[in-house]
């Protein structure tokens, strides 16, 4: 199986920069959110359960630099890797002050293998000198990718899903990230509550007309410890199939522009957590049986 084939991966666009391949580095540094402090909300997202989908986040209590180094020590024991992107996953990773977020990026630059950063946040957290200062890492040839939770481009939905955002903070995020000329990527989850998987097709399509750079898709994980599961218990959130999933993953691929890159095409979630659905666990067969749909939607278009 070679998804490469049909899908511009994230690695393979890396490897080809840079000549060899990238590997990322999770950090922690023990960000809240404004959808959990209080200034937009404080229960969160109804499917959040942040240990949950950042399984491989390092000891918030440690330094940038110890976390750094705990994560290429484990990386090393699978890889011969030579170069790194700190990704700064758990949370939101611009919601903090200026000055104490430019001291952890530039900490996690200052390590000579670390080429850039990848900063996950969400689109109601990314202020003009945020975004300045991502450009100016950019600007001294860094690596450089700002990635934006969006999860539906519903209203409805993310009302539903208490995201604390609009669909249009989304659009003003990314019209702004525009003007720095700074890599976009957009996650984006399938089989919200109230969406059908084609409900993500229009969700795709308004991120395309928006011109990010990559995107992140996977279906919902329902995991314990969040108010969804709740839902969830009392039997009001339907489930994805891992049919319609891996039908619209198709469709989103097949119909993808030439330089879309693709960060992520599954969940990897930590399994102890899952409740549901339960085929999310089987990344390999979900990505097999995208890789199959795209053989036959190919030879038969
Ligand atoms: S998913 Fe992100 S934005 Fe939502 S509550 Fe969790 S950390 Fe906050």
């Amino acid at each position: 199986m070679d998804l490469t084939r049909y899908v511009n991966t994230f690695g393979r666009y890396l490897q080809s920069k840079y000549g060899e391949r990238i590997h990322k580095l999770s950090v922690n540094a023990a960000f809240t959110c404004p959808n959990r402090d209080g200034a937009k909300g404080i229960g969160g997202c109804t499917f959040c359960n942040n240990r949950s989908f950042s399984p491989n986040s390092t000891n918030s209590a440690l330094s940038v630099t110890e976390q750094l180094a705990a994560a290429r020590e484990k990386v090393a024991k699978v890889r011969k890797a030579r170069k790194y992107l700190a990704y700064f996953q758990s949370y939101s990773n611009t919601y903090g002050d200026l000055q104490q977020l430019k001291a952890l990026y530039d900490q996690a630059l200052a390590e000579p293998d670390v080429i850039g950063l990848c900063v996950g946040t969400r689109p109601d957290c990314v202020p003009d000198p945020v975004l300045e200062l991502l450009a100016s890492y950019q600007a001294q040839g860094k690596e450089i990718w700002l990635e934006l939770g969006l999860q539906s481009s519903f209203d409805a939905t993310l009302e539903r899903i208490n995201r604390g955002h609009t669909f249009a903070d989304y659009e003003d995020a990314i019209i702004r990230a525009h003007k720095y000329d700074l890599n976009i990527c957009t996650h984006i989850i399938m089989g919200l509550p109230g969406e059908t998987a084609k409900d993500t097709l229009v969700t795709y399509k308004k991120i395309l007309d928006l011109g990010v750079r990559a995107i992140k898709v996977h279906p919902l994980h329902i995991v314990k410890g969040t108010q969804m599961a709740r839902e969830w218990k009392q039997g009001d959130i339907p489930e994805l199939s891992m049919d319609d999933y891996v039908e619209t993953l198709t469709e989103i691929i097949l119909t993808a522009p030439k330089d879309l890159l693709f960060h992520r095409l599954t969940g990897s979630g930590e399994h102890q957590y899952l409740l549901a659905p339960e085929w999310v666990k089987h990344k390999w067969d979900i990505l097999g049986a995208v890789y199959k749909r795209l053989e036959e939607r190919s030879t038969k278009d």
